[in-house]
């Protein structure tokens, strides 16, 4: 049996979840106070994912810096590439909050959308 603890990060309750996977292969989800902190702790524990929050430059205008997040989460082996793209884009107004800044980065079918207007 192999055992795995994990707080669910998908509200202010920040469940403690415990995870056992038994010899079988089967899953023993234990601490979650809704279906979310299932899902989150197989995903965490197979394919985890992060959303991305920061900064693009901006050129012609008072801002310096445009802040930009992921449309979803991007998984998270990739999330050092990304950051590196992410910093070599120079953006210029007009934007609208929701633009797509870059779109499908790195292929994982997630955007890089602002999140304010400029
Ligand atoms: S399991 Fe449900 S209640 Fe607990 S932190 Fe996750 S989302 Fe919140």
């Amino acid at each position: 049996m192999e055992k795995h603890n994990l707080i669910c990060i998908n509200c202010p309750m920040g469940c403690r979840l415990e995870i056992t996977i038994t010899e079988n292969g089967g899953w023993l989800i234990e601490g979650n106070q809704c279906k979310r902190g299932l899902s989150y702790a197989q995903k965490e524990l197979t394919a985890p994912t992060r959303t991305l929050t920061t900064t693009v430059k901006v050129k012609n205008s008072l801002l310096r810096r445009l802040p930009v997040k992921s449309s979803d989460g991007i998984p998270k082996e990739k999330i050092f590439e990304a950051m590196a793209l992410i910093n070599q884009v120079t953006v210029e107004p007009p934007i609208s909050i929701g633009d797509i800044i870059i779109e499908n980065i790195l292929d994982t079918g997630v955007n890089i959308i602002s999140s304010r207007d400029l």
